[in-house]
């Protein structure tokens, strides 16, 4: 799968228009994502889900501007799109120390699970290689809300299948390209 500022971007993008286009919203308007007035309730009982979309855009936000802060104190103001914040992202670091520019890039591939997955995408799981037993049998376990590994043999110390968070497995992912020079999932 591909990783950069342009696939976070399109599934931000994706997820947005999904939020915004899936009845019942009662909220927020397009570009009130990093306000700070309530959260929208849902019109009806059992329908959490664009609410919860809403506090995820949110959350992602909130976690680049708070990185981007921490690295570049006059950083350019946000931009008024939400899919435009991960090139507001790479901007406003570029002469960030090596470390933090590689933080960043965790964050942006994290997010970009994240959006898949919020948007039900299972599928950008499987090309990942299971940290312990570096074989390709992640699964997504939605209740569980982690990468279940399918390998019989891959279980931990209490004799459970091994899982993973999805910042695991984008530290994994970005560790992996800054070793190789490259981009791969593999
Ligand atoms: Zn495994």
């Amino acid at each position: 799968m591909g990783i950069g500022d342009d696939t976070a971007a399109n599934s931000l993008r994706l997820l947005n228009n999904h939020f915004r286009h899936t009845p019942p919203v009662t909220g927020p308007q397009g570009h009130s994502y990093i306000s700070s007035e309530p959260r929208p309730t849902p019109t009806a009982p059992g329908l959490p889900y664009n609410a919860d979309v809403a506090d995820h855009i949110r959350a992602c936000v909130t976690e680049v501007t708070a990185d981007v802060l921490a690295v570049n104190p006059a950083p350019t103001p946000l931009p008024g799109r939400v899919e435009a914040v991960y090139t507001w992202y790479l901007d406003n670091t570029r002469t960030a120390a090596p470390a933090q520019r590689q933080r960043r890039d965790t964050i942006i591939y994290r997010q970009t699970l994240e959006h898949a997955i919020a948007m039900r995408d299972f599928k950008v799981i499987p090309p990942h290689r299971c940290p312990a037993c570096r074989t390709f049998g992640l699964r997504w376990a939605p209740a569980r809300r982690r990468a279940l590994c399918t390998n019989m043999k891959c279980v931990a110390d209490d004799g459970m299948s091994n899982t993973w968070t999805l910042a695991r497995l984008a530290y994994e992912h970005i560790a992996a390209r800054e070793n190789h020079g490259r981009v791969s999932a593999t």
